[in-house]
């Protein structure tokens, strides 16, 4: 368990912007996550109509699965292309909106509003403009923030959750002198001291 070797890694936003310019997109599930379908229940709590947050979000499909559920769904990530490729991929109308609190920003949303994805860095949001939530998926997101900016994403991540939200966090376990990363190695010990 010793994460030394990659506690200075760091991956700058140009790079995963190439990485969606180029289709390196390793990590997208074309067909979801099982883990989401799994915990579902969890997520849920038996609550109908939450709002959902998915940080650093990607085109994930599972996006598409809760607002077909009802929920509503608000995703982060900087790559335009990959939200757009969400939209299209979905044959979902959307419709675009700068973000005033945040320059060059915007929003692209469903014409329902019911999945609205801001491009911009999670670094960027606040509750004051997203709001909170009641559940939260972090699938490739905590994995993919760099070491150094852990505590600040998990302390951002708190203060938009309500009081009675749910957090599904997957994380991947495994050597990390083996692999540079990301997905970074996050042992249970740091999950724990960082969420408290
Ligand atoms: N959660 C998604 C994507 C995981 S990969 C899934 O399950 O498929 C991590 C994503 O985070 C990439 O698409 C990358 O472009 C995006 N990203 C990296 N740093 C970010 C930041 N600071 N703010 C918002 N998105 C970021």
């Amino acid at each position: 368990t010793d994460t030394g070797s990659q506690k200075d890694r760091m991956v700058a936003e140009e790079e995963w912007l190439r990485k969606w310019e180029t289709g390196n997109i390793w990590f997208h599930k074309e067909r979801g996550h099982p883990l989401l379908q799994k915990y579902l229940d969890v997520l849920l709590n038996g609550r109908s109509g939450l709002r959902i947050f998915f940080p650093l979000c990607g085109k994930a499909v599972e996006m598409k699965w809760l607002a077909d559920m009802g929920h509503r769904v608000v995703g982060v990530e900087v790559s335009e292309k990959a939200l757009k490729e969400f939209f299209v991929e979905h044959s979902l109308p959307f419709c675009e909106e700068p973000i005033p609190e945040i320059s060059g920003a915007k929003k692209l949303q469903t014409t329902s509003g019911n999945i609205a994805l801001y491009c911009c860095s999670i670094y960027d949001l606040s509750s004051s403009i997203v709001g909170k939530f009641d559940g939260v998926w972090d699938r490739g997101a905590l994995v993919a923030v760099n070491p150094c900016d852990r505590q600040r994403y998990v302390s951002l991540m708190i203060t938009l959750m309500e009081k009675n939200s749910s957090y599904l966090l997957v994380t991947v376990s495994y050597d990390p002198n083996k692999h540079k990363g990301p997905p970074f190695y996050v042992p249970e010990s740091e999950i724990k001291s960082l969420f408290g």
